[in-house]
Order: C-alpha cells, then sequence, then structure tokens
C-alpha cells in the first residue's frame, strides 16, 4: 500500500506511533503540509492512502484522488472542516479521525493564552527584550466568568479546570451532559448570546460546520457581549466574523481576541488580524504537546490498519 504522509508533527516527534508505522509493510512518502489545493491535486491519484492533517481535500481533489489509487483517509486531528465529507462518501473513501487524544493539550493551551493575555506575559517579553521595563497592568482571573461554548471532549476538560482558578463557568452546547455539569457545579446557559451577555471571557470548543459557520456573527459580536468581553477561539475561524472583531476591538467593546485559528494558515499578509492591538494570535499549536503527538498518531495509524483490513 502507498500512504501519504502530510502532518509535520507526526514527522517532527520521535515515539510509538512512528515504530507502528515502521512496522507496516506499506509504502510511506512524506509532504509537509497543510497542503493547498494545487500542491496535492496532482499527487494524490498515486497513493492508496492519506495520513493528513489540515490539507484541502475538496471535491475535486478527492475525484482526482479516486480516478487514480486513493482508497482511505485517516485525518491525524479531530476536525474535519477541511474534507468534504459528503464527496468522500459518494466516492466510496471512508474517512477516520482521532477524538479524545488532545483533549488536554488543547484546554491547557487556552488557559496558557487567557494568563498570557490577563497577565500580558507576551508584550512584557516583547519589552524586556528590546531592553525596556515599561511594566504593563495586568488582571486577575479570579472570579472571572468563564463562558464554554460547546461542552465536547476539549470543552469538558477546560471546564474542569476553570473553577478551580475561582471562575465562575458557564457552559452552552446544543446537547448538553446533564451529569457532567452537575458533577461539576457549572451552569448551563440556554443560548450562545446568554453566554456573551454574561461572561468576562468566551472560549469556543464547536466544530466547523454548515449549521456553526458564523456562529459568532458581527451583530452578536458589537451589540450583545458584555463589555471588555475576551473571545478565544482554538476551534476554527470560520466560526468568527473577523472583520467583526476588528470593528470591536477599536470601538474599544471587545476587550481582546486571543486565537490559534486562521481563516488561511499559515497567516499571509492579507490577514485581516495581522499586528493588530488587542489580539493573541499562536500558529495552530493548541494540540501540539509530545504526549498528544504519539497518542494520536499512534490512532491515526491504527485507524488506517483497521480501514486496510476491513476491504481485505
Ligand atoms: P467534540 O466533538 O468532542 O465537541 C464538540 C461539541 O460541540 C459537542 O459537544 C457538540 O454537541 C457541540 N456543538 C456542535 N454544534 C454546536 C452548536 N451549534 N452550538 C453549541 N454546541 C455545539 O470536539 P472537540 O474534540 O471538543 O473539538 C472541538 C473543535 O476543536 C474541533 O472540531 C476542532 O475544530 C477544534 N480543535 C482544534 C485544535 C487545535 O489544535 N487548535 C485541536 C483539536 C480540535
Amino acid at each position: 500500500m502507498k500512504v501519504l504522509l502530510t502532518s509535520t508533527s507526526f514527522q517532527d516527534c520521535d515515539g510509538s506511533h512512528k515504530e507502528l508505522l515502521n512496522q507496516q509493510k506499506w509504502e510511506v512518502s512524506y509532504l509537509r503540509g497543510p497542503l493547498k489545493k494545487t500542491e496535492i491535486i496532482d499527487e494524490i491519484a498515486n497513493y492508496d492512502a492519506l495520513i493528513c492533517g489540515d490539507d484541502e481535500l475538496d471535491r475535486e481533489v478527492l475525484e482526482k484522488g479516486a480516478l487514480g489509487r486513493l482508497k482511505f483517509i485517516s485525518k491525524y486531528g479531530v476536525g474535519l472542516d477541511k474534507i468534504d465529507l459528503n464527496a468522500a462518501k459518494e466516492l466510496g473513501i471512508p474517512v477516520t479521525n482521532c477524538p479524545g487524544v488532545n483533549q488536554i493539550a488543547v484546554a491547557e493551551h487556552v488557559l496558557a493564552m487567557i494568563f498570557s493575555f490577563f497577565k500580558n506575559i507576551h508584550l512584557s517579553h516583547e519589552i524586556t527584550t528590546q531592553g525596556g521595563w515599561k511594566r504593563p497592568l495586568g488582571k486577575e482571573l479570579f472570579k472571572k466568568k468563564i463562558g464554554i461554548i460547546g461542552l465536547g471532549a476539549i470543552g469538558k476538560e477546560l471546564a474542569k479546570r476553570t473553577p478551580y482558578l475561582g471562575m465562575e463557568t458557564f457552559v452552552y452546547d446544543v446537547n448538553l451532559d446533564r451529569e457532567f455539569i452537575k458533577k461539576n457545579k457549572l451552569t448551563a446557559l440556554t443560548c450562545v448570546e446568554e453566554i456573551f451577555k454574561t461572561c468576562d471571557i468566551v472560549s469556543l470548543h464547536v466544530p466547523l460546520l454548515e449549521s456553526t459557520k458564523g456562529l459568532i456573527p458581527k451583530v452578536l459580536i458589537r451589540e450583545s457581549f458584555k463589555p471588555g468581553l475576551v473571545l478565544v477561539n482554538t476551534s476554527r475561524a470560520g466560526l468568527v466574523d473577523e472583520q467583526g472583531i476588528l470593528d470591536a476591538l477599536e470601538e474599544g467593546k471587545l476587550g481582546g481576541y486571543l486565537t490559534d485559528v486562521l481563516l488561511v494558515e499559515p497567516m499571509n499578509n492579507s490577514c485581516l488580524l495581522k499586528n493588530q492591538p488587542g489580539i493573541l494570535i499562536t500558529p495552530h499549536i493548541g494540540s501540539r504537546a509530545q504526549e498528544t503527538i504519539q497518542r494520536q498518531g499512534y490512532m491515526s495509524v491504527e485507524n488506517l490498519i483497521r480501514l486496510a483490513n476491513e476491504v481485505e
């Protein structure tokens, strides 16, 4: 079986995932993703399987693959929004992903971003490395209200931790786990707007689907939230209106936008958020922890072994 592997963190980190891969009698080729459509469309037909990251696998790319050898896709990660799942289904190409392996790393990344922003760690580091001693004023997290939209794997890990920081924790999900809410003494609210009206910090943990695209529209960012609210996005950029974010920051309504995800990754010069005050950006590293990479990599290889065995 010919396999194309595009995830850079899988490639760059040693461990059990590589050992399992090397035990397979597969011919593995490597490219450094995330690949744009133009970078993968002429390659894809040469492989029986992909172990992919966030490469652009739209209908046209998948059709090209299916005309050639492509039979299986194993996503190294959770979010499947870069893969046209309808096209894959129609073409008979099964797609797997890796739920349940990276939620702790992402939840910790959310906390790291919030701490950095509230304590001005990123700014202070820049100031002092340039020889300065200007000392920005931070804020406490204690008694702040945090809202978690999407109480799935990542949202739950965050919700388990924030009460221990003395933060009042509010949650919203279309499908609430009442037992978890009761056990962790959380407060459930009934809609996104309620979360925005109530909380000082809101963290997004829903997948990007047709139903969630633009979940946080301009009007909500401008009108319905508590003044000074800080929005954290480690999910997907398509959930929010970036122009709305900029406008609300400029008008002093939004306190900050902390994001691990951009509409176009890697960031290019047309990125609206580049070099803007009140914004903290990390380069989609939420799940990039040594522990996670091995778990996720191992699972992506196991998934592919299973898919291949199913058709034998
Ligand atoms: P999950 O599937 O476990 O949880 C998602 C939750 O969102 C579910 O509980 C679901 O009911 C809820 N939901 C769906 N639509 C909703 C809506 N309209 N309103 C409210 N809730 C809704 O997923 P997860 O593992 O927690 O991951 C969430 C997302 O985080 C992924 O889809 C992915 O896009 C992103 N992610 C980012 C990174 C990173 O490195 N930054 C890593 C992993 C995942």
